[in-house]
C-alpha cells in the first residue's frame, strides 16, 4: 500500500498522487481498484471525428452552394446543400444518438427509420419525386419496420415487449391516417403495410401477452 508523507494516510490502488494534497505517494502500488476504460476513450474519439467530418461537410457544401453557385445539373434552382445539411444534421442529432446504450432496440430502429422518412419525404418534394415516395417507398419501409420489430419481439429475453408493440401500434396507426385522407387512392403497399400490422399486432399479444402484462405490473408496481 502507498504513503502519502505529508498526509500520513495510506492509500490503496495505483494511485500517483495523494487525493488530498496531490503529493506524490510513496511505496510500492497494489492492483489498480478501477479497470482502464480504454473502449468508452475509444468509442467518445470515434464520436469526435465523425462529429468533426459532419460539420466539415455542412461547411463545404454551404459554401459550394452559396459561395461558389454550383448547382447540380437537373436542378439548377435548388439550393442542394440546404437538403445536405438537413440530412448530416438529422444523422447526428437523430440517428447518431440512438447508438447510445439503455433503450430498446425496437424503439432505435422505429426512431431512425422515422427521421429516415421524413427527411426522404422533404427531399422527394424539392426533387420532383414525391408521388412515388408516399405512395411507394414510405410504406414498403414501414412493412420492413413492422416485421423487424416483430423479429425482435419474439426474439427479446429481457421483457421488453411492451416497446415493441408500442412501436408497432405506432406505425401501425400512420396507415389509418392515411386511408382517411386519402382512401380512394390508397396505393396496394399502404393496405399491405395496414393489414400487416394489425395482424402482428395479434400475434405479439398472442405469444407475447403474458410477458407484456408482467411488464407492466414490473414498470408501474401495479
Ligand atoms: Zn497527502
Amino acid at each position: 500500500m502507498r504513503k502519502c508523507p505529508y498526509c500520513k494516510i495510506e492509500v490503496g490502488g495505483d494511485l500517483v498522487k495523494c487525493p488530498i494534497c496531490q503529493s506524490k505517494l510513496m511505496g510500492e502500488a497494489e492492483e489498480p481498484y478501477f479497470p482502464k476504460q480504454t473502449q468508452q476513450q475509444r468509442r467518445s474519439l470515434y464520436y469526435k471525428v465523425q462529429l468533426f467530418v459532419v460539420w466539415v461537410l455542412v461547411i463545404a457544401g454551404l459554401s459550394a452552394d452559396f459561395l461558389f453557385h454550383i448547382t447540380i445539373p437537373p436542378y439548377p434552382d435548388l439550393h442542394w446543400s440546404l437538403l445536405l445539411t438537413m440530412w448530416l444534421v438529422a444523422f447526428e442529432f437523430g440517428i447518431m444518438r440512438q447508438f447510445k446504450p439503455g433503450t430498446g432496440s425496437a424503439r432505435k430502429v422505429t426512431w431512425m427509420v422515422f427521421i429516415t422518412l421524413i427527411m426522404l419525404v422533404i427531399t422527394s418534394y424539392f426533387l420532383g419525386f414525391l408521388p412515388f415516395t408516399v405512395y411507394w417507398i414510405v410504406p414498403i419501409v414501414l412493412i420492413g419496420n413492422i416485421i423487424t420489430n416483430f423479429v425482435l419481439a419474439m426474439i427479446d429475453k429481457k421483457g421488453n415487449t411492451m416497446s415493441y408493440l408500442l412501436t408497432n401500434l405506432f406505425v401501425g396507426v400512420i396507415p389509418y391516417i392515411f386511408l382517411y385522407f386519402f382512401g380512394k387512392g390508397m396505393k396496394l403497399a399502404w393496405i399491405i403495410c395496414m393489414i400487416l400490422s394489425v395482424i402482428l399486432f395479434i400475434g405479439a399479444v398472442i405469444f407475447k401477452g403474458r410477458m407484456v402484462l408482467n411488464e407492466i405490473q414490473r414498470r408501474f408496481n401495479v
